[in-house]
């Protein structure tokens, strides 16, 4: 099997594995417990804080732990516009391509009075900072910007919008679930006051993740219980899960520069391999991209029955994201930048990562080209491309 939908989650390193194992056998006790084996257990997940927090340069009492990156982000969002609210303000900037974590957070918000503007990301996948200054107001506070995009991939003029956001005095929140562990993250030099990450998409397990929070950032809890987290997190702390994720996330952090340079690579012979395809294209900005993301849309196919003949011949990919595959509304990222309805069907995502070889890649690349040409062969649309009653759009 070749593995490329990285995006949607990582296999666990075995660092990763052994230390969840490790702490579920040996030290299972309850960090808020006062006798030892308790203290034990408070110990691993404050060693993790400092792992995680060193890793993008925070505090570790800016650190606090989350089921993963979907609550990190409700949480962020949530506890700004609360803020917002007690300081009469209720408006939202965020962009049209985020994560549905941070788009149904914001829809559910509208709905009890929050005013939202998304922000367009133009063709190549990236926010123009003049249009963020722009759309800030007297009464915004918050803006909530995805660090790199989970379906094309592209990466933000994040520290540039976190400079704005500085300026004009309101809280910056980034869904950086694609980013940590892949490219750098620095919370101090990118201007960033809340963070989201999730540990399933660094080699981590899944159902841990956490939101970073900077110090005068008020907080508030989700969930109503015990005092973990000092108080902005209530429930018994996932202590494997959370040691698991500081040491996946250390070695992602160690590897970052070696991996990324190998997966850049393979990702622009991949790039190059399918780009031969005709009435095909790329999605999103060429280089400012994560370096495992390749996304492309194939004109007259379904992405759909192009992913089940690649699973046929052991390929993992993915069209759209995992959470709106399954249902026939083309993605919302792909229409963001301008892909129209037919084109953005015929979406191909591969996320590879560093156990990619180049023999994969022109397996990969061999199998696309032959079943999108299969595909095509009795593609009713394709036949109406071709014999001219439809344009051509790619
Ligand atoms: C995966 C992902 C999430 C959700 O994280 P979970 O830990 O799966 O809840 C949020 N945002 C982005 C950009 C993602 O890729």
């Amino acid at each position: 099997m070749i593995y490329a939908d990285n995006a949607a989650t990582t296999r666990m390193s075995e660092t990763a594995v052994n230390t969840l194992i490790s702490v579920m056998n040996g030290n299972w006790g309850n960090p808020s417990s006062l006798y030892m084996h308790g203290q034990k257990a408070k110990e691993t997940v404050e060693k993790a804080r400092e792992k995680i927090a060193a890793a993008i340069g925070a505090d570790p009492r800016e650190i606090f732990f989350t089921s993963g990156g979907s609550e990190a982000d409700n949480q962020a969002i949530l506890s700004a516009v609360a803020q917002g609210k007690r300081n009469g303000r209720n408006h939202v900037i965020s962009t049209v391509f985020e994560h549905h974590a941070v788009l149904n957070t914001l829809e559910k918000l509208k709905k009890d009075g929050c005013e939202v503007t998304l922000l367009d990301v133009y063709e190549n996948g990236i926010v123009h900072p003049e249009d963020l200054e722009a759309a800030i107001r007297d009464t915004t506070c918050l803006v909530t910007v995805m660090y790199a995009n989970n379906e094309i991939g592209t990466i933000q003029p994040v520290r540039e919008l976190g400079e704005i956001c500085r300026r004009h005095k309101v809280p910056f929140h980034v869904d950086a679930v694609q980013a940590v562990g892949h490219i750098p993250v620095d919370v101090v030099g990118d201007n960033i006051d809340m963070l989201s990450a999730s540990a399933h998409k660094f080699h981590g397990p899944k159902g841990v993740g956490f939101i970073y929070a900077k110090k005068g950032i008020k907080l508030s809890s989700l969930i109503e219980g015990g005092a973990q987290e000092r108080g902005k997190r209530a429930g018994t702390e996932n202590v494997p899960g959370i040691a698991s994720m500081a040491e996946a996330l250390a070695e992602s952090t160690e590897k970052m520069a070696e991996n990324a340079q190998y997966i850049t690579k393979l990702r622009n012979r991949l790039i190059e391999g399918l780009s031969v395809i005709p009435h095909s294209a790329l999605n999103g900005d060429a280089e400012r991209r994560l370096p495992g993301n390749v996304s492309f849309c194939f004109e007259g196919i379904e992405g759909e029955s192009l992913l089940l003949l690649l699973d046929d011949r052991g390929i993992c990919a993915s069209s759209g994201s995992a959470c709106t595959s399954g249902s026939l509304d083309p993605s919302h990222v792909l229409l963001s930048i301008g892909r129209v309805h037919d084109v953005a069907h015929g979406s191909l995502r591969l996320s590879i990562d560093e156990e990619i070889t180049e023999a994969d890649v022109d397996y990969i690349i061999s199998s696309v080209r032959e079943v999108v040409e299969y595909l095509r062969g009795f593609s009713p649309i394709w036949r109406d491309l071709t014999e001219g009653r439809k344009q051509f759009i790619l």
